[in-house]
């Protein structure tokens, strides 16, 4: 750093610029009253020369001193915001990030912002196009349209709002509604206009307010116990069997915020922001309800951000980078599903929505709900230490019983594809009677391996250290790791024997089913059969409907659904996480079987669950099955505890990935040796070694792991060790970040 130092008088100032790069520092630039108009302020977006290109970042000081000489020193472009478009409160969460996940904050700011703000589009402009009933489009009588439904359900969502309103706040977005929209414009019908968000004369979407359901007594006491103290920071884990009325909890703390004019912000996985489940928050409640989600267009996304930084918005759907959403006035924050691994961001700035929900929480000083019918292991810690709060819902809500759960060990029993002859009986009996069933398999495709009989030659990845996954209906083998797809070879490459698939995925057991209940409706869902927009809500819609019998599909299936006439449940391989090489692969097995368990009678008829396993005596899953998941959780928290592992220590990865093993090595190792230069006693290393997956994508995966017993004491040693891992020589030879509380270790 320069001794000289550069001092701006009256005629302007020093702006510190967080700006998105790789380099973990904060730039220094140079504001002229004449030159550009607007006077700076924190957390206001500014354009800047940046090499010899300009950036878009955010200013986090506004000072008078400088460590760049004045020569060096370059002028601000513009200034695009006339006040901050980021709060101080926001500004700090986002810097207690930036320290915590060390990753620079300029990135974590461009995290939060819309591309359309990033790209430094106007903060007060998103002007949406909305759709609206022309006055022909008004008279139409919906029951004419029986013939076209699609037709029909646009006409009636839209006949629901005089002023109009934004395609996916009437949930009309994407290709599936695309060809029903214009035949509508093309008739005449529906016209598309420009709507000033901020219109006070802008209307609901929805016939608001929605009846809720009479409290349960156990669902009273949780909200009276959350809401007996709400002007303060309190995290609360909320466990609820499946089906016990979580969402209903929510709903009714909602309401309470909402009462006293503040905002809720709702995380919601991956997977389990349906239109249903937006639905249910967008008919109770008379206010603006904004949903964040990949699927919004650049403009929709920049709208609903300012509406909920604004305080417009007064209930925030979103799934995992809601979380990083500016709030006008917080008053509650909720994670539904507070288990699930899409929470952690993996690539990039990896954070964990669901810890920086807690951290806002606790910014704001307001109560956090974390809830889940699986806690993790690391919120029960959480409990067991006193720093959260646990209340339960230990029963179903509205009268449903939890299913009945049996575990049928197969060892030695026939097998078709995966298929025990009880749990086909338990099919054909439920077809009998006209109710759903649900076959759980966590592997999509066809089958996992393609191998020759003859020789015992492997369809392998040239790329990964994987297996080729066949999919036969396309007649393709593809990794499901890289991507890489090729043509499916009918003869073995190196003996031009006959290759056949072995073992089974979702594909196959929809097959098989298809072979032997030929009159029954069967549908899969997975990450294949879902590719393309609105084929989930298809599906999800024929399962409510009832125009399908027998459901096949991966996890995507544990998310939350509630399908009433679902009564028979099948784990068809419970095993698959019994021996993972992640210490969390126990622990991912049993909440999946507890959720997917969970989807059986969720209504009046009762349902049962069948576990496949050839494992029937392994320690956790027998308490599992035999015990139920508090008990499951208990003895798994005693393992890790006696193993010294998460979250009963703190962990950080140092990942390195290079289309060198060598290089990977030799980046590791210097790292390693960092560590004693930095002498810190109270952090263990572990490694380097090899990911589990070694190669991906062409790249070699090598890892280090440090490991603490103290939060505080693991992110001080962090701190100075990657300083000095970011001088390394070795360091700029291959691809290197450091994941803080990784979630995988793959
Ligand atoms: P969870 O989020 O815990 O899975 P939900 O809130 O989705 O549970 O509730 C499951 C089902 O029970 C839903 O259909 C919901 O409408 C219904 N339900 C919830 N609370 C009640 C109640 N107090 N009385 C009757 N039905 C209820
Ligand atoms: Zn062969
Ligand atoms: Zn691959």
């Amino acid at each position: 750093m320069s001794a000289e130092r550069t001092l701006v008088s009256d005629v302007g100032s020093i702006l510190k610029v967080a700006l998105p790069t790789p380099l973990q520092q904060i730039f220094d630039y140079r504001w002229q009253k004449k030159s550009v108009g607007i006077t700076p302020s924190v957390g206001a977006r500014v354009k800047v020369p940046f090499g010899r290109s300009t950036r878009i970042g955010v200013i986090v000081e506004v000072c008078q001193k400088s460590e760049v000489s004045a020569q060096r020193l370059k002028n601000v472009l513009e200034i695009l915001d006339p006040g901050p478009l980021l709060d101080s409160e926001h500004l700090r969460i986002l810097n207690w990030a930036s320290d915590y996940y060390h990753h620079p904050l300029g990135e974590v700011i461009a995290a939060t912002l819309p591309a359309w703000l990033r790209r430094g589009r106007p903060a007060s402009l998103p002007m949406p196009r909305h759709l609206r009933l022309t006055d022909t489009g008004r008279r139409v009588d919906v029951t004419s349209l029986r013939q076209a439904p699609k037709q029909a359900a646009a006409i009636s969502r839209l006949a629901a709002c005089k002023e109009g309103s934004s395609r996916s706040e009437l949930n009309l977005a994407g290709e599936a509604w695309g060809h029903t929209l214009r035949r509508l414009k093309e008739k005449g019908w529906i016209e598309e206009v420009d709507v000033e968000l901020t219109s006070p004369s802008r209307q609901k979407t929805t016939p608001p307010c929605r009846q809720a359901p009479e409290l349960e007594h156990s669902q009273r006491r949780v909200i009276e116990d959350i809401s007996n103290d709400v002007d303060r920071f309190h995290p609360y884990l909320l466990h609820g069997v499946t089906g016990s009325g979580k969402t209903e909890v929510y709903l009714a703390l909602i309401e309470q915020v909402l009462a006293r004019g503040k905002q809720a912000l709702v995380l919601i996985p991956e997977i389990g922001l349906t239109p249903q489940t937006v639905e249910r928050f967008r008919t109770r409640f008379d206010v603006t309800v904004s949903v964040i989600h990949s699927g919004l267009s650049e403009r929709e996304r920049a709208g609903a951000w300012l509406m909920a930084r604004d305080g417009r918005a007064k209930v925030v759907i979103g799934t995992r980078s809601a979380i990083l959403v500016p709030l006008h006035s917080p008053g509650i924050f909720i994670v539904d599903e507070e288990h699930d691994t899409s929470y952690k961001q993996q690539d990039g700035f990896r954070y964990s929505a669901r810890d920086l929900a807690v951290v806002r929480a606790r910014e704001a000083q307001v109560p956090v709900v974390l809830g889940s019918a699986t806690p993790s292991l690391d919120s029960l810690y959480n409990v067991e230490g006193g720093r959260y709060r646990q209340l339960g819902l230990p029963t179903r809500a509205g009268g449903a019983r939890e299913p009945a759960i049996r575990v049928l060990d197969v060892r030695g029993r026939p097998f078709n594809a995966g298929l025990s002859s009880e749990v086909l009986d338990a099919l054909e009996e439920n077809l009998a009677r006209k109710e759903q069933s649900l076959l759980f398999l966590n592997r999509r495709g066809y089958a996992p391996v393609l191998m020759c009989h003859q020789c015992g030659w492997v369809a392998d990845c040239d790329r990964c250290d994987a297996h080729l996954v066949v999919h036969r209906a396309r007649h393709r083998l593809k990794c499901h790791h890289c991507g890489h797809d090729r043509l499916l070879p009918s003869k073995c490459p190196d003996c031009e024997a006959k290759v056949s698939p072995r073992g089974v995925g979702t594909q196959r057991i929809a097959e098989v089913l298809a072979d032997r209940f030929p009159q029954a409706r069967i549908a899969r869902l997975d990450r294949d059969s879902t590719r393309r927009k609105g084929e989930l809500e298809a599906v999800l819609a024929d399962i409510q409907s009832q125009r399908i019998d027998i459901l096949v599909g991966t996890q995507m299936l544990a998310k939350g659904h509630h399908f009433p006439n679902l009564t028979f449940v099948s784990v068809l391989d419970a095993d698959g996480g019994l021996f993972g090489a992640d210490f969390r692969a126990t622990e991912r097995m049993a909440q999946l079987i507890v959720q997917v368990a969970g989807r059986a009678g969720r209504s009046e008829r009762p349902g049962h669950v069948l576990i496949q396993t050839h494992h029937p005596d392994h320690p956790l899953l027998h308490e599992l099955l035999e015990h139920g998941y508090p008990a499951f959780a208990a003895a798994a928290l005693a393992e890790r505890r006696a193993a010294g592992l998460p979250p009963y220590a703190n962990i950080a990865l140092l990942r390195a990935e290079s289309t060198s093993l060598d290089q990977c090595f030799e980046f590791l190792n210097d790292a390693r040796e960092c560590t004693k230069m930095n002498g810190h006693g109270e952090v263990s290393i572990l490694g380097p070694v090899s990911a589990p997956m070694e190669r991906r994508a062409g790249r070699f995966r090598v890892q280090l792991l440090v490991l603490s017993h103290g939060r505080s004491v693991l992110q001080r040693f962090l701190k100075s060790w990657i300083e000095g891992v970011n001088r390394l020589k070795s360091a700029r030879r291959v691809r290197w970040s450091i994941d803080v509380d990784p979630q995988d270790m793959i």
